[in-house]
């Protein structure tokens, strides 16, 4: 049976994802992929497509060996996979290119995260949203450069590449890909106007046990 006809509701709620992330300016042409467990390997979106208007029997089929099962599978998938073995409650993998959050990295090449203690919303939902080396796409340079975040943040910023966002749950991931953007072009419109301010160190202390009480997910 092929994915698309065993799982058409992953199938479904993935390509939703993808019009979803399209309809917020994260996706350009063939860009990102969204990846999904299931019983028998990943699902994972198709190679250079725009992924807005694929279809359902386009959706590939691998294990996590990158054994092709089916389908033209993402040229991304290895970065996809390290995730999957890094990180053992990740069910859910969404790769995108969020402009705001690509741009810091571009501005400042050096900075290793998103300024995390300037909105409340950055820690309560996410922790951190570390920022990692740039690498090569498509290669296992990736993997390198994930393990510096992996498996302690589940929104990363690719530096002059693009965003990861993991999740227990496709849900969960594609949310992670929305907090990370939004994030990035809030903390990109205070910079503009006036420059970054801070929260004071004692609130960061708070924020930071309330986000331990919350737990790891991404919200
Ligand atoms: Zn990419």
């Amino acid at each position: 049976m092929k994915p698309f006809e065993k799982y058409p509701n992953e199938c479904e709620q993935m390509i939703e994802a993808c019009r979803r992330l399209h309809d917020r300016n994260m996706l350009a042409a063939g860009d990102g992929n969204i990846s999904l467990r299931v019983q028998d390997g990943i699902l994972i979106t198709p190679s250079g497509r725009p992924k807005a208007f694929i279809e359902p029997h386009e959706i590939a089929l691998i294990t996590l060996d990158n054994q092709i099962l089916y389908g033209d599978p993402s040229g991304e998938r290895l970065m996809h996979l390290h995730v999957y073995k890094s990180c053992e409650k990740a069910i859910s993998v969404v790769h995108a290119h969020p402009p705001h959050a690509i741009a810091w990295s571009v501005a400042y090449p050096d900075m290793r995260e998103l300024p995390n203690n300037c909105l409340s919303e950055v820690v309560l939902a996410a922790g951190r949203i570390p920022i990692a080396p740039y690498a090569r796409p498509g290669t296992g340079q990736m993997g390198a450069v994930l393990d510096l975040c992996l498996p302690d943040y589940r929104l990363i910023v690719l530096s002059r590449h693009g965003g990861l966002s993991w999740g227990e749950s496709l849900e969960e991931a594609y949310m992670g890909m929305e907090r990370l953007e939004h994030s990035a072009e809030i903390l990109y419109k205070a910079k503009t106007l006036n420059g970054l301010s801070f929260l004071e160190e004692e609130e960061m202390q708070a924020l930071r046990k309330i986000r331990i009480q919350l737990g790891d997910k991404t919200r």
